[in-house]
């Protein structure tokens, strides 16, 4: 990492839609901006605060996500990063794993994470943490959100687990930046898995509150998710428990297959 102290960089969330955020990672003068599915709210964002858009960073294919790229490139000549297994005609910079996407404008180097599941491309962008970057960042897209874990449109329960599992070894004070707003329909669905779970009870109670003042429950910690998020703790004996007492799993299943099952009972929920 070459981040210098004059590059302190900081993220802003930019809903749009329903429950879409846009992140825009910014230094005061320029930004790069992560999934841009609506250019108008990217666009605003930038007027208010005097921000120059220099990349766009993509995680999947999904118009929600890619919608806004053709509008932004009319008022910008900037490099659109993206994955290179997920067909997207205006990404410049195909990436896969162990790239490494360099936003020169922000002195910003962030690494590459294959996470197939949700689409059969999805990447995840990581920022190193250390003593000049302050915390590190994961932008997830739709793999791992806050509390659960994106549907399986492309991919097998297999390798969805395998790249949650990737994303849950990043360092516990990662800093999850995932692209919806799921949290407290994810969260009633954890508790129905997980009832006697303290640290998740303590989390409803928190982001209850921040919901009720109208704050966004993103982003959450890689530490948070290992402790409350069920498509990481799928192994734990009491969420297996919950799903053969709800006839979802066999008592010779899998650890893949319980993943399979929690996925598919969050489907019905
Ligand atoms: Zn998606
Ligand atoms: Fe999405």
């Amino acid at each position: 990492m070459t981040n210098s102290p004059e590059h302190a960089l900081s993220v802003l969330a930019v809903p749009a839609f329903n429950d879409n955020y846009l992140w825009l990672i910014h230094d005061g003068a320029n930004a790069a901006v992560v999934d841009p599915g609506d250019a108008d709210v990217i666009l605003a964002a930038l007027r208010a605060h005097g921000l120059t858009l220099s990349a766009i960073l993509l995680t999947h294919h999904h118009t929600d996500h890619t919608g806004g790229v053709a509008q932004l490139l009319q008022h910008f000549a900037i490099p659109v990063f993206g994955p290179r297994n997920d067909a997207i005609t205006a990404v410049t910079e195909p990436l896969g794993e162990n790239d490494v996407a360099e936003v020169a404008a922000l002195g910003l180097a962030l690494s590459v994470i294959d996470v197939p599941g949700h689409t059969k491309g999805h990447i995840a962008y990581v920022r190193d943490g250390g003593d000049i970057n302050g915390a590190p960042w994961l932008f997830s897209g739709d793999t791992l959100f806050a509390g659960g874990c994106g549907r399986l449109f492309e991919g097998t329960p297999g390798q969805m687990a395998e790249s949650l599992g990737k994303l849950a070894a990043l360092p516990d004070a990662t800093l999850v930046y995932c692209a919806h707003e799921y949290t407290l329909s994810n969260l009633r669905f954890a508790s129905a898995v997980e009832p006697g779970n303290e640290a998740l009870r303590e989390r409803v109670a928190h982001d209850t509150e921040k919901r009720q003042q109208g704050l966004p429950t993103v982003p959450s910690t890689i530490a948070l998710e290992k402790a409350t998020n069920p498509f990481l703790r799928y192994r734990e004996p009491a969420i297996l428990a919950s799903l053969k007492v709800a006839g979802k799993l066999s008592s010779d299943a899998s650890p893949v297959e319980a993943f399979a099952a929690l996925r598919m009972w969050k489907n019905n929920f």
